[in-house]
């Protein structure tokens, strides 16, 4: 029994051809006629069940590190993202009540000023507290956001790793004999 190979249509899909049909036409389902290549070109196309066949190129391999830098990275950006934003969605309640729920006018300008600007404006130990955790928390949300940046980055530079970046470069050859006498 002979190995078939999927021979790709442009409607996108592909009909399975073998050896013995090299240099024929045949039909796809779509009606147009396919020219089946000739063997070296066969061993080119994809198996129909992926029997051992003769000479067919490894396989690339599925996992290499543009895989590897393109999860890390794209994870990495969504986790820090998620953190980012729920850090910002959910500020502690105690900043939320004080700066609001107790404000008074003249209170209410310096939590505005010390969200605005971030720059301490008052001496009460209460503000001050609060503005610890204000500080903590854009401290914390600018890594979180940060750090998805730097995800984002690895994600996207993984794209720039060739294909074949696993492979080691073949040995260089030997340097050419120096010319002597
Ligand atoms: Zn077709």
């Amino acid at each position: 029994m002979s190995t078939k190979y999927l021979l790709p249509c442009s409607c996108g899909k592909s009909v399975p051809v073998s050896v013995s049909q090299s240099g024929l036409t045949t039909a796809c389902e779509c009606g147009r006629q396919l020219e089946v290549p000739t063997r070296g070109g066969l061993l080119k196309l994809e198996q129909v069940g992926g029997g051992a066949s003769l000479g067919s190129r490894p396989p690339r391999p599925a996992w290499g590190p543009r895989q590897g830098l393109l999860f890390i990275g794209g994870v990495a950006a969504l986790v820090f993202l998620g953190a980012g934003l729920y850090e910002y969605a959910n500020p502690p309640e105690d900043i939320v009540i004080g700066a609001i729920a107790r404000a008074n006018p003249i209170d209410t300008l310096t939590y505005y000023r010390i969200f605005g600007s971030g720059i301490d404006v008052s001496g009460s130990p209460e503000n001050q507290r609060l503005l610890k955790q204000i500080t903590s928390r854009r401290v914390w949300m600018t890594t979180w956001f940060v750090l998805a940046g730097v995800g984002l980055l690895a994600a996207v530079a993984s794209r720039f790793i060739p294909v074949e970046a696993a492979k080691r470069p073949a040995k260089r050859p030997p340097a050419p004999a120096s010319t002597r006498g």
